[in-house]
C-alpha cells in the first residue's frame, strides 16, 4: 500500500504551502526515499488531506472517484504552474479543467473579521453544493490567485535533481523546496568536485 502519512519521506512543507492550498495540493505527489508517494491516491488519503487543510468538513463523504477528481485537478494545476514558470501557453484542456472546477461551486468574495482583523474569504452562492465540488472550486480559485498574482511570490519547481515539488519563490536566490534539497545538491556538487 502506498504510504500516505504526511511524514512519508519526511518532507517539511515547502515555502508557500501555508498560504496556498493549491501549492500544497501539487506537493501531495513527491519523491520520498527514492519512490513516488501520492498522499491522495485513494478515498482515505484524499479525505485525510482535504479535512487536514480544512477544505471539507470532518465526516464529509469523499469517494474514490472524488480522490481521482482531486488528483486530476492537481495535475492540471501543476501543468498551469509549469506553463507560468516557462512563460509558455498552457494546454487548452488544462485551462478548461481549471475553469470547470471554478464553475463547479460558484463562490463570491466575502469579508470576515476575526481576532486578527479583516480577512478576505469566500462564500458559496446558491443552494448547498457537494462539499468536494466546493473544495475543488476553492483549490482552483487559489491556483487562479497564484497564477495571476502580481506580487513577488511566483510558483517555481524545486531545482534539486529527482525532486518534483514546487514552492512559492519570494526571492530570486531561492532554488530549493527545502533545506534538505539544498543540502543534497551542495553535497552532490562537493562530491563531484572531489571525485573527478
Ligand atoms: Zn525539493
Amino acid at each position: 500500500m502506498a504510504a500516505r502519512s504526511a511524514s512519508a519521506g519526511s518532507h517539511p512543507p515547502a515555502p508557500g504551502e501555508d498560504v496556498s492550498c493549491a501549492l500544497a495540493l501539487v506537493n501531495t505527489r513527491f519523491m520520498g526515499a527514492g519512490r513516488l508517494v501520492d498522499l491522495i491516491a485513494d478515498a482515505p488519503g484524499a479525505t485525510g488531506w482535504l479535512t487536514g487543510r480544512g477544505l471539507v468538513p470532518l465526516g464529509a463523504a469523499v469517494s474514490g472517484q472524488d480522490a481521482a477528481r482531486l488528483g486530476a485537478l492537481r495535475e492540471t494545476i501543476r501543468a498551469l504552474f509549469a506553463a507560468r514558470a516557462d512563460t509558455a501557453a498552457p494546454a487548452t484542456g488544462d485551462l478548461a479543467a481549471l475553469n470547470a472546477a471554478l464553475a463547479g461551486a460558484p463562490l463570491v468574495p466575502a469579508l470576515t473579521w476575526g481576532d486578527a482583523g479583516p480577512r478576505r474569504d469566500e462564500q458559496l452562492i446558491g443552494p448547498a453544493a457537494d462539499p468536494v465540488d466546493v473544495a475543488l472550486a476553492r483549490l482552483a480559485g487559489d491556483a487562479l490567485g497564484v497564477l495571476t498574482g502580481t506580487g513577488e511570490a511566483q510558483p517555481a519547481p524545486c531545482g534539486a535533481h529527482g525532486c518534483i515539488r514546487w514552492f512559492l519563490r519570494t526571492h530570486a536566490a531561492r532554488q530549493w523546496c527545502s533545506a534538505r534539497c539544498g543540502d543534497r545538491v551542495r553535497a552532490a556538487r562537493h562530491y563531484a568536485r572531489h571525485h573527478q
